[in-house]
Order: C-alpha cells, then sequence, then structure tokens
C-alpha cells in the first residue's frame, strides 16, 4: 500500500494504474471506524485499485466547530486501510489541498444546500463540494463510496455528479451501527459514558418510527410528535421527513422517504437517519 502526501505523487500514482483498471475512491476525515472499514470494503471488493483520501478539511467546519479538536490518527488509519486492501493512501497537509487563498468555490442547490445541515453549518456544503471535487479530479474514480449516515451530503454529492457530468458512479453505503444502536462516528469519542446512554435516544427514536410505520402510521406530523416523546436528554435540532430530494412531505411515500435527525449531546453534535 503506498502512502502519498502531496498532489503531485497521487496524480502520478494516478498515471502508473493500468488504463482497463476500475478504481474505487473513498474520502474521509480519517479516525476510521467500521462505518468507514464497510466503505473501504465495498469500494476493494468492486475495483482493481482503491484510494483512500484522509483529510480533515478545514473549509466544511464552522468557525465555532470542532476543526483543531478532531480526532487524527494517520498511523493506525494506515494500518486499517492496509489490512482492508487499500491500495493508496492520500493523506495530504491543508496547505496541500488549498494553496490559494481566495478559490473559486461551488454552491449546492438553493433547495438542498441550506436546509437541515445547510441551515445550521453555515457554508458547510460550499466546503465539502470544494473538496470532493478536487479529490474526484485527481484521483478519477470510476465509483466513489459515501455513506448514508450523511444522507444530505451524499444527495448533495450525487447532484454535483449530475450537475457537472462528472463521469462517475456514487455508490451509497448503509450506516454501521455500535451494538447499541448507535451510528459510528469519528465524535463518538467526544461523549462521556452518560452522554452515550442520552445519546442513544437518538437511534431510538428512528427505531419507533420505523415500528409506527410498520404498524400503518403514514402521517409525518404524527410519527414526528410520537417520536419526539423519546427524544429526552438531547438537544433537538431537527427531526423531519423529506422526500429523496429534501423536501418536507407530510406522509410517507415508500422507497423515496428520509428521515433525518440532529442533535447535540452536551456539545457534540450527532446526526442520523433511517431511509425508507
Ligand atoms: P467522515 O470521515 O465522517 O467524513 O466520513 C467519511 C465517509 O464515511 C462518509 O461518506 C460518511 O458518510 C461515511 N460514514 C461515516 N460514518 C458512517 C457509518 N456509521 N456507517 C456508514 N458510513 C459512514
Amino acid at each position: 500500500m503506498q502512502i502519498l502526501k502531496n498532489v503531485e505523487e497521487l496524480i502520478s500514482y494516478r498515471r502508473s494504474l493500468p488504463s482497463n483498471s476500475n478504481v474505487g475512491l473513498v474520502p474521509t476525515m480519517g479516525a476510521l471506524h467500521k462505518g468507514h472499514q464497510s466503505l473501504i470494503q465495498q469500494s476493494v471488493a468492486n475495483n482493481s485499485h482503491t484510494i483512500l483520501s484522509i483529510f480533515v478539511n478545514p473549509t466544511q467546519f464552522g468557525p465555532t466547530e470542532d476543526f483543531d479538536k478532531y480526532p487524527r490518527t494517520l498511523q493506525k488509519d494506515c494500518e486499517i486501510a492496509k489490512s482492508c486492501g487499500v491500495s493508496a493512501v492520500f493523506a495530504p497537509e491543508v496547505a496541500e489541498m488549498y494553496p490559494n487563498n481566495d478559490e473559486i468555490t461551488l454552491h449546492p442547490p438553493k433547495n438542498m444546500g441550506y436546509i437541515f445541515e445547510g441551515f445550521i453549518r453555515d457554508g458547510h456544503f460550499d466546503g465539502v463540494l470544494q473538496i470532493v471535487l478536487k479529490l474526484f479530479h485527481l484521483t478519477q474514480p470510476h465509483f466513489a463510496y459515501f455513506g448514508q449516515k450523511d444522507a444530505q451530503q451524499l444527495l448533495i454529492i450525487k447532484r454535483l455528479v449530475k450537475d457537472t457530468f462528472l463521469p462517475l458512479k456514487i455508490i451509497p453505503c448503509p450506516t454501521i451501527r455500535d451494538v447499541d444502536g448507535l451510528a459510528l462516528s469519528s465524535r463518538n469519542i467526544y461523549l462521556s459514558a452518560t452522554q452515550r446512554q442520552h445519546a442513544l435516544e437518538i437511534p431510538q427514536s428512528l427505531q419507533y418510527i420505523k415500528e409506527l410505520i410498520n404498524n400503518g402510521t403514514e402521517d409525518a406530523k404524527t410519527l414526528i410528535k410520537s417520536a419526539k416523546q423519546i427524544l429526552k436528554n438531547v438537544t433537538l435540532d431537527y427531526l423531519a421527513i423529506t422526500d429523496y430530494n429534501l423536501q418536507e412531505i407530510s406522509a410517507i411515500q415508500p422507497n423515496n422517504s428520509l428521515v433525518l435527525i440532529a442533535a447535540k449531546v452536551g456539545n457534540t453534535r450527532l446526526i442520523d437517519n433511517l431511509w425508507l
């Protein structure tokens, strides 16, 4: 497995791959857990070469967010990557990815990018689009793997590919959870034992919505109201039911519904969702 630290090395590595090889890209911010590993495993299973990027991207963090304290565990991440069969890890410094101060930036579609995460985290998706487009250009993947855990991000990146005619396919990967139900996240390490118990209200509320739907409840307001009763020890940012274009809907539509939740537990902000 190669460890590439700068753009030049990545470009020459990519050029060295045979033209008939299939390349999979897995973009991450590192501190790898089993959620990331499932993306990597899917890429390794379906491509001759998998490039894993590890980059804590400053432009997607707001000024009061956790960019400085975000966990950075590169050595351990490389061991995991190697054991999963990754061909190359791309782990650049910030100056390598952002050599210019005042760059061209992209914005998400107005009706998708400024609600939910985009409303609370000003400029977040501009930063995501900026880094993801750079990674796509540098690695020229055939397939790029993204988690359903970050539903809004996944849907906006799909639009990036569609709107700018990028020659690659986005592969959505299911959310991996801990045994207690909490969706794996690099931010879970911030939680104390008590906070973790409180955080479980997030997946429990989603599970409750699923049960109510299975028992015949379709009305979105009723589902949201019922689920809110479970959310006693977290500070809710939003709990919403939308279609796959992120537009709120009044009743569940099979194969076209998303339940989105974001809540704070202490200072830690967690997101989760349900694809229906
Ligand atoms: P991050 O390092 O948080 O930027 O995540 C990198 C990629 O891993 C993104 O596509 C995430 O959606 C995905 N991911 C993060 N957590 C999980 C999880 N628990 N299950 C599946 N994918 C995940």
